[in-house]
């Protein structure tokens, strides 16, 4: 058996932390009340890891887990609608190899891509607290630290941009001089060459109302393959 790496040491960390009092007993709860329609699952119930491999070349940050989502499944960005979106668009440009992900043994597979988040637990309507983000900051600082292959982050919704960018200065990271303002379609080359690709978060709040459309999402990824390929 293979040696476990710095990267699959974190994950596990990840997995069994309990520092937001507020998350752990919302997370527990939803596990074991569950909604009707999901019943006769076992859920999750803790924090969900980052899905790929760290040396992708892009890497993809999200909110938080989605309470019947994530937290039902164990995966990232799997089981809810905003999974829907988001693999049907990376397998559009080549980063996975099936447009849907339902549960851990589903048989999908990265290509070149790791999926991560600014919480790992799932926070109530969505919505974590200053102190919750700062608390799971540290994680993705880590993880992008370990992440050794990344050319193109894409950040989805205004909170994982920030979070990204804090991490990223943290991180010994320059960007003085670049007007960093999220927007959809914001698109920046950090110093070191990775690119920074800003996207509205495919949350049913923005794919319902229109904000944000099939044909914007699969541009950013579009944009995302471009660079991957250019500097191949
Ligand atoms: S949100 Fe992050 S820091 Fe808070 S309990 Fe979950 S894994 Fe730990």
């Amino acid at each position: 058996m293979e040696p476990e790496s710095e990267f699959q040491k974190l994950e596990r960390k990840i997995v069994q932390c309990r520092l937001c009092p507020r998350l752990v007993e919302w997370r527990e709860r939803v596990a074991r009340e569950k909604v009707r329609r999901f019943r006769a699952e076992k859920y999750w119930g803790r924090p969900v890891p980052a899905f790929g491999k760290p040396d992708a070349a892009l890497i993809v940050v999200g909110l938080a887990p989605a309470a019947h989502g994530g937290n039902r499944t164990g995966r990232i960005f799997t089981g809810d609608r905003s999974g829907d979106w988001l693999y049907d668009a990376l397998y559009q440009f080549g980063f996975a190899n099936q447009p849907v992900s339902t549960s851990m043994d589903d048989g999908l597979m990265l290509h070149g891509c790791l999926i991560t988040a600014v919480l790992r637990c799932a926070p109530p309507n969505n919505k974590p607290l200053p102190e919750e983000i700062a608390n799971c900051q540290d994680y993705l600082r880590q993880e992008l630290l370990l992440a050794g292959g990344k050319r193109a982050v894409i950040a989805l919704g205004q909170i994982a941009f920030r979070a990204f960018l804090r991490t990223w200065r943290e991180a010994g990271g320059e960007t003085a001089g670049l007007r960093l303002q999220f927007r959809h379609g914001g698109e920046w080359v950090l110093p070191g060459g990775i690119t920074l690709i800003s996207s509205y978060h495919p949350s049913q709040q923005n794919t319902q109302t229109g904000k944000l459309t099939r044909p914007m999402f699969h541009e950013i990824f579009r944009r995302a393959r471009g660079i991957l390929d250019e500097r191949e």
